[in-house]
């Protein structure tokens, strides 16, 4: 038995999942005739209370058509300096918008209004043009934390007085709605755009979806094809995301349920200086200074349980769909006797 607390991605699609992805219905996406497709973007959509959406392969493509929707060359974004688009999207934020980070020194990857106002460039020719502002819900590099949604109100109303776009990196925005018992609706209401993945959480082998108003989403299709992302009888993915917005979505309370019981076993252990607040599926802790963080993940590797570090003696631990009751006893269990 594996224990793969990696990430949330390394998921694989249930029998369940398998089986209403073999009987869907599919054709050529590129002319836009793939009824599954066509059914999961109208779905998402109108979940969102948005006239558009769009599938993407990638979370890392949904957010880079973003920046490319909402900027020009040369302007400049507004985001937290643990935001996977900058860290974790290859510098791709320049590379295809060629626009540049203005990053807020936030709290686990959150930020303040009033930190929005500050960042904002003045309005004179020589400044880069700030044009958006993007905010990550869960933040992944922030642990899993979850923003309070009337700071994100208070968000768009200095978009609104500055005429900026307002993207969600929603990879995990699943977990924020459960954990906090929000909506996707009322998401919608605050963002122009919205990515959300399937492929974590939710447990899709692939797939990301960009949700928008008619107006900025415009240009989306043809951003899409330019990065490569153009796909034909892919309906067979976005049966799997149907199926997981039917049947993958509540049960990640126990994902957070579980990341929580881990927390409560890291917290007793000695050799541990500190575990991040937990909210949702992802546990976060770092190891005294005298502990070698490669010796602890060797330690729980040699037990077949994988983790990743997030370097400065940090680790991480993501549950999900895959991870079970019986791997979580035996995780406890193997922490409650770690000797190092
Ligand atoms: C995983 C993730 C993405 C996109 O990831 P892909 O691997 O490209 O699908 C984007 N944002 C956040 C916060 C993520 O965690």
């Amino acid at each position: 038995m594996i224990i793969d607390l990696r990430s949330d991605t390394v998921t694989k699609p249930t029998k369940d999942m398998l089986d209403a992805m073999t009987q869907a219905k599919v054709g050529d996406d590129v002319f836009r005739e793939d009824p599954t497709v066509n059914k999961l973007e109208e779905r998402v959509a109108k979940m969102f209370g948005k006239s558009n959406a769009l599938f993407f392969p990638s979370g890392t493509m949904a957010n880079q058509t973003a920046l490319k929707l909402h900027t020009s060359p040369g302007d400049q974004v507004i985001c937290d300096k643990y935001a996977h688009i900058y860290n974790y999207e290859s510098g791709g934020v320049s590379f295809n918008s060629g626009v540049s980070c203005r990053l807020i020194d936030g709290h686990r990857g959150m930020f303040e209004a009033a930190q929005v106002l500050e960042a904002i460039n003045p309005d004179a020719y020589y400044y880069s043009q700030t044009s958006m502002v993007e905010i990550e819900n869960t933040t992944n590099k922030g642990g899993g934390a979850c923003w309070d949604l009337n700071e994100i109100k208070k968000i768009r109303a200095i978009c609104d007085e500055n005429k900026l776009g307002f993207h969600l990196d929603g990879a995990r925005i699943w977990n924020a709605l459960v954990a906090k018992n929000e909506t996707t609706g009322q998401y919608g209401e605050v963002f122009d755009t919205i990515s959300v993945c399937l492929s974590k959480g939710l447990g899709c082998p692939i797939g990301s979806i960009l949700v928008g108003d008619a107006e900025i989403m415009k240009h989306a299709i043809r951003i899409r094809k330019i990065f490569g992302g153009n796909m034909r009888q892919v309906g067979y993915l976005a049966a799997a995301g149907l199926y997981a917005l039917d049947h993958h979505i509540e049960r990640l309370a126990e994902d957070h349920k579980k990341t929580k019981e881990i927390g409560e076993c890291l917290t007793r252990l000695s050799i541990i200086k500190k575990v991040e607040p937990i909210e949702t599926n992802i546990v976060i802790f770092e190891l005294n200074t005298d502990v070698d963080e490669n010796t602890f993940v060797k330690k729980l590797a040699e037990q077949d349980i994988h983790i990743i570090s997030m370097g400065s003696n940090k680790l991480r631990m993501v549950t999900h769909l895959d991870y079970t009751n019986t791997m979580h006893d035996k995780l406890l269990s193997v922490l409650q006797a770690i000797i190092i």
